[in-house]
């Protein structure tokens, strides 16, 4: 079969793609390696930038039934939870949501538009390209050719190692574990927990985000460590080590850690990698984090899948050919998620001393960055 655009991966970022591209009329086939049902993760956080995406995208109204826009942003101290600094987010600046429940909904989103477009268990194998076009060779040996194909594989991109090679990440030294926790296992237990807290301590912090309307909550703990663990978003952990990991911490904290269900957490080392200076080769391009994997120390991941989606589907409504399109979707999206992979070390580098007793909130993210007018 043949299509305009392959995109391998039908996570947020593949997804987000997918319904831009169908946007601008671009036909598009969605290949995801899990079999359905495969929406699943915690939480995530969307910034000004990625939610003026969703918006462009027709899902206004997803944002204001299943998402957080949190009243107040709390830092408090790793060990008594004294409040140590508190902002009010602009409600279009910080939303929190299901990563489940986006997910779902850009689905539908998409399939609303094509009933066939989305190939769930189909594994990338192959990629082969030649003057007119590119094939993708999927596990179990079905195929399918397209003008362009773009990697959405996520962290640990095979297409990104197969066409920029095999790099060793290094490990930050730091662990992290992230769990989901019904609000009806927390209250009234947790009285004084907002919808979003953050505790910090030197080289440890734990983030809490209320999701799903408020009945949910998505906790991140990060902490140094000397054990390396894999680099992996599907292993349930359980939660003793991270309970050991943050036996100092405030009370409060400890009780959203003691109320995750088993199967609800999961844990893995924190790798970083350097920016690449290309993510296009040929007819194939590179997308979220298989382009530039984040060091979860900032909230942006996220945000810079939905606008590498939403500019790659603007470089291809404008440009005359696929290597036009696609050096104008390099150009425009490399020197910002570059700059985001060093900040974001830099900011793992400064919780390894971090004093709470000094803390002063600062912002991490450029609120001004706008995809839908960025030049392309
Ligand atoms: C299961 C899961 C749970 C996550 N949970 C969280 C969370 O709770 N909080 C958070 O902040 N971030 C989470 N993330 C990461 C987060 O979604 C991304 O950092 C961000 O949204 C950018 O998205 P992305 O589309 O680039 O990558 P991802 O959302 O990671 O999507 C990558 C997709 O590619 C698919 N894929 C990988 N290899 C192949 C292949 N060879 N062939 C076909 N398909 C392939 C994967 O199955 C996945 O669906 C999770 C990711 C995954 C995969």
């Amino acid at each position: 079969m043949r299509f305009d655009v392959i995109l391998v991966g039908a996570g947020i970022g593949g997804l987000t793609a997918a319904l831009a591209l169908q946007q601008q009329r671009v036909r598009v086939a969605i290949c995801e390696q899990a079999g359905e049902p495969f929406a699943g993760g915690a939480g995530l956080v969307i910034g000004a930038s990625g939610t003026r995406v969703l918006e462009q995208l027709g899902l206004r109204e997803v944002l204001d039934d299943l998402a957080v826009r949190p009243a107040h942003l709390a830092i408090r101290h790793f060990q008594n939870g004294r409040l140590l600094a508190e902002t009010t987010p602009d409600s279009a600046a910080r939303v929190q949501i299901g990563r489940a429940d986006l997910q779902r909904a850009l689905l539908a989103a998409v399939q609303s538009n094509d009933r066939e477009c989305l190939h769930p268990g189909h594994a990338l194998a192959d990629i082969g390209q030649d003057a007119g076009g590119v094939s993708a060779l999927f596990a179990g040996r079905q195929m399918l050719r397209g003008s362009l194909l773009v990697a959405c594989d996520g962290l640990r991109s095979a297409i990104r190692m197969r066409l920029f090679g095999d790099e060793q990440p290094r490990f930050t030294g730091y662990q992290l574990w992230q769990g989901l926790v019904p609000m009806s296992h927390l209250a009234p237990a947790a009285p004084g927990l907002g919808d979003a807290d953050t505790w910090i301590g030197p080289g440890q912090q734990l983030g809490c985000r209320r999701i799903g309307r408020g009945s949910q909550l998505a906790w991140l703990a990060l902490a140094r460590s000397n054990r390396w663990s894999e680099e992996d978003w599907q292993k349930p952990s359980g939660i003793d080590s991270v309970l050991a990991a943050f036996r100092n911490f405030d009370t409060l904290a400890r009780t959203v850690l003691m109320a995750t269900p088993r199967e609800q957490s999961l844990t893995r080392g924190i790798f970083l990698r350097e920016p690449l200076p290309a993510w296009t080769q040929g007819r194939v391009a590179l997308l979220g984090d298989a382009a530039h994997p984040l060091a979860p120390f900032i909230d942006q991941a996220t945000d810079l899948a939905l606008e590498d989606a939403f500019v790659l589907a603007r470089a291809i409504a404008a440009a005359g050919t696929t290597p036009e399109a696609l050096q104008r979707y390099a150009a425009a999206r490399i020197p910002r998620a570059s700059a985001s992979m060093v900040a974001a070390e830099e900011q793992g580098v400064r919780l390894t001393t971090l004093n709470p007793d000094t803390h002063v909130a600062g912002a991490t993210h450029d609120s001004h960055y706008d995809p839908v007018t960025v030049p392309v």
